[in-house]
């Protein structure tokens, strides 16, 4: 049994619905089980209609639903022969544009979009999405069957960030599936939503349908994790950066897992965690070339030699720098600041300390006002804003301190605010101005990818226009 997760680009219109429904019926001897994200730029109107509600700009919503709504219309009118399917489709449509009507008038009444309220909007994405991918499978003769995530993706009651209760989800899972798949069916879900034991709505991060996958693979032990996108693979850098990025083969859990929580995009970086747990390989694979490659997300091996595999960088850093008022001895202080961060949701990127001070990098995305006010008491505390992180990420690196020497040559002149060397075997990271970042990925990817890059490893990477059009 395999996992098939398809992103918001493979499914983006009629013609992307049909390659989905293609790639899948091609695939049945290995019984997959498909996950499904919103329809490309679903969820930013979703998030746009909630906004708009909640500043009582009723029609402007209600135009932006009947946008959203006509593109999913448009892609049933398009695909859609059979009359039945057709008019329970459109019925479906029918009762979103009254369902979400609603949740516009109750947030207009009341003037407050609740986290709770927002999961209930997000929801519709990939419900539709879902709903109509399943119906073009139909139309193509696969025996699909639509599966709602209401009756198996219980999770916690975090609106926006929640997680899944895995020993539910595995039960309901298994036994909703296990009759479908020995039936032959393919079974078609929705990625990002949950819903709470007591039945509300949830969602588990912006772009953590890639974490649906591999929860609901590591729920059925499937034997392989695959995320369909817009690119061949994990690449060597982002290809909106880098003009030409090599595909890498192969990488550990750890090193991708350390890629995307330093910004790579193509991976959600939960989604390695129950893969981990279960030992299932991940695959990346591009949706508009279902013949490469792609790129295997494996268990490490002890490499011998340090290998540099992909530049990741991150905007929105800020470097917030403590230093304890006297009365503190060092070890209360530090208990205090993380404390105080973790209080406010906020993990460092990168934590740098010297005889006296702290300097952690935060997301500036946090109430960083907040995070200020409730640490001055403890002491002096220096913002450094408008910050970036760049991070490189392969084997060993640990072993190989000549890679500091060459990220460092690379960046030149670019001024250097804090480095972070060993923590990990698998990552060196810099912070740098955000405004420079961009440069800096391209002239470190040119040091360590320009000429000389190590046999086997790479595969340069023919790139989609689309994605570099993004
Ligand atoms: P999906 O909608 O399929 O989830 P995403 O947009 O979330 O797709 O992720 C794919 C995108 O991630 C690519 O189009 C690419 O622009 C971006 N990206 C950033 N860094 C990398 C990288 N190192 N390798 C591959 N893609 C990357
Ligand atoms: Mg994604």
């Amino acid at each position: 049994m395999i996992v098939m997760k398809f992103g918001g680009t493979s499914t983006q219109d009629a013609a992307a619905m049909t390659n989905v429904a293609r790639i899948v019926g091609e695939r049945l001897a290995s019984r997959p089980v498909v996950v499904i994200s919103a329809i490309a730029g679903a969820t930013n109107a979703l998030e746009k209609i909630g906004a708009l509600a909640s500043q009582q700009k009723r029609n402007e919503a209600d135009q932006v639903i009947r946008e959203l709504l006509g593109r999913h219309e448009t892609i049933v009118d398009t695909l859609i022969r059979n009359d039945v399917r057709r008019g329970e489709l459109h019925a479906h449509l029918k009762d979103a544009a009254r369902e979400l009507g609603d949740l516009v008038h109750g947030v207009s009444i009341l003037r407050e979009l609740t986290p709770r309220t927002l999961d209930a909007f997000y929801a519709f994405g990939e419900l539709l999405s879902s709903r109509l991918v399943a119906a073009v499978m139909q139309e193509q003769g696969l025996d699909a069957q639509w599966l709602d995530t209401a009756d198996f993706m219980v999770t916690d009651e975090q609106h926006n960030r929640a997680l899944p209760i895995m020993e539910l989800v595995e039960t309901r899972l298994r036994g909703i599936t296990a009759p479908l798949v020995s039936d032959g069916k393919v079974a078609v879900t929705q990625g990002y939503i949950g819903i709470t034991q007591s039945g509300r709505r949830t969602t588990m991060g912006r772009e953590s349908s890639d974490y649906s996958a591999a929860v609901i693979g590591a729920a059925l032990g499937a034997d392989d994790i695959q995320i369909w996108t817009d690119v061949d693979g994990i690449l060597s850098a982002d290809p909106r950066v880098v003009a030409s990025p090599l595909k890498v083969t192969e990488l550990t859990f750890d090193e991708a897992y350390e890629l995307s929580y330093f910004g790579a995009k193509v991976l959600h970086p939960n989604t390695m965690l129950p893969a981990i747990e279960k030992n299932i390989p991940i695959h990346i694979y591009n949706s508009r070339h279902p013949e490469r490659s792609g790129t295997k997300v494996v268990a490490g091996r002890p490499d011998q030699e340090a290998i540099i595999k992909s530049i990741a960088y991150k905007h929105d850093a800020v470097l917030l720098t403590a230093r304890p008022a006297k009365r503190y001895n060092q070890f209360v202080f530090w208990e205090h600041l993380f404390n105080i961060l973790t209080k406010f949701g906020a993990a460092p990127g990168m934590i740098v300390t010297s005889e006296f001070s702290i300097g952690v990098v935060l997301d500036a995305r946090k109430d960083m006002s907040s995070i200020v006010q409730e640490l001055h008491v403890l002491g002096t505390i220096d913002l450094l804003e408008k910050k970036a992180l760049l991070s490189v990420v392969g084997s060993n690196i640990k072993k190989c301190p000549e890679v500091v020497t060459r990220l460092m040559k690379a960046v030149g002149a670019i001024a250097v605010h804090a480095v972070s060397f060993g923590a990990s075997r698998s990552n060196v990271s810099i912070l740098i101005d955000d405004d420079e970042v961009e440069d800096a990925v391209r002239r470190v990817h040119e040091e360590f990818f320009g000429s000389r890059v190590q046999p086997g490893m790479f595969e340069s990477a023919p790139l989609s226009a689309g994605s570099l059009a993004r």
